[in-house]
């Protein structure tokens, strides 16, 4: 994730939500089934923006609302990308083996040009995902959990496994790198309060995980509805409004079917069922914003799990960089 600084619902409900379940998932007891790597991608951030004044805030952020979230630091290491050199080594090495015809042909690159309106694209822009494939890689990812948007990243991380894996093998011929696979995330990506667009902060359409009720209260009341529910009596439409999408995600099965028996029939008005959805994302986000202020109350331990993470992580990427500088016959 890159650090954009405090996280909102859509990055919950997008990502996550999932990660907190997959690090949480166990056969038995205590037996789990995932090693999980958090990855707060400084580097990545400057391909789109320079400005890093607030750069290393945003990274405590991002691990303040993880935290939150319910990511175990001790068993699921958070570390910064620029703190773990061995990323811009592994990109380095890895940019030998995709050509700029291929990263071009990237969806992702196109899109964000288009949205972003960038000019010209730098080149390290355009080899973001070879970063990405650097990241995966040097824990030997083997699950890539994103959403579907990121497929085509995955794709060229497969790639550059499958070129690497076929030019250099460590002892007795054996594969240093496991090919990933892409882990599609469960939720869709939540649609910002405008309905429009998926949630953003930039766009100014978000509630964000350390939203307090009343600021979840005041955004709410901005939410897109059925625009043809103009009076509190006039049937409308759930199907096409953002609020009960919300209500969907957030509330309890039984309010989620009362709203939508009401509005269809007219019998509740949005300023109420609004009400009623702030109230149940309020309920939600509670235990995580009382965890988040536990966590901001002392910034060094905040610290301290960031460097002991940031240790694992470079203890890990430094034996995977020893096998590779012996596949390359480096010396
Ligand atoms: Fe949306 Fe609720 Fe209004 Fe129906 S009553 S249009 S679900 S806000």
């Amino acid at each position: 994730m890159r650090p954009t600084g405090k996280l909102h619902l859509g990055h919950y409900t997008g990502a996550l939500e999932n990660w907190v379940a997959l690090q949480n998932e166990q056969t038995l007891p205590g037996n789990f089934v995932y090693q999980n790597y958090h990855l707060i991608a400084d580097y990545h951030a400057l391909t789109t923006n320079l400005e890093t004044g607030e750069l290393y805030q945003n990274s405590i952020d991002t691990v303040l609302d993880w935290l939150a979230a319910g990511i175990d630091p001790e068993r699921s290491p958070m570390f910064r990308q620029s703190q773990v050199k061995a990323h811009a080594e592994l990109f380095l090495i890895f940019s030998m083996l995709i050509t700029t015809a291929r990263l071009e042909r990237n969806p992702g690159v196109k899109d964000q040009v288009r949205d972003l309106d960038i000019e010209s694209v730098h080149y390290g822009h355009l080899g973001y995902p070879v970063l990405q494939a650097a990241d995966i890689l040097l824990y030997k990812g083997e699950l890539v959990p994103i959403g579907e948007d990121q497929l085509p990243h995955v794709e060229i991380t497969r790639e550059i496994t499958r070129k690497f894996n076929l030019h250099f093998s460590g002892a007795n011929n054996t594969r240093i790198f496991p090919e990933p696979e892409p882990k599609l995330t469960k939720f869709a990506r939540l649609t910002g309060l405008d309905g429009k667009a998926k949630m953003s902060k930039s766009l100014g359409n978000s509630i964000l995980l350390s939203d307090a009720p009343d600021a979840v209260m005041t955004k709410m009341r901005t939410a897109v509805t059925d625009p043809a529910k103009v009076r509190r009596n006039d049937p409308g439409n759930p199907d096409i409004c953002t609020v009960y999408h919300y209500h969907t995600k957030f509330s309890t099965a039984e309010m989620t079917m009362e709203v939508e028996a009401g509005c269809r029939s007219g019998a509740l008005g949005c300023v109420d069922c609004k009400k009623m959805c702030a109230g149940s994302v309020s309920t939600f986000l509670t235990p995580m914003l009382e965890r988040r202020e536990q966590f901001a109350a002392k910034p060094e331990l905040v610290k301290e799990i960031l460097t002991d993470s940031e240790a694992k992580a470079n203890k890990v990427a430094a034996a995977t960089m020893q096998e590779v500088h012996e596949a390359m016959r480096f010396g």
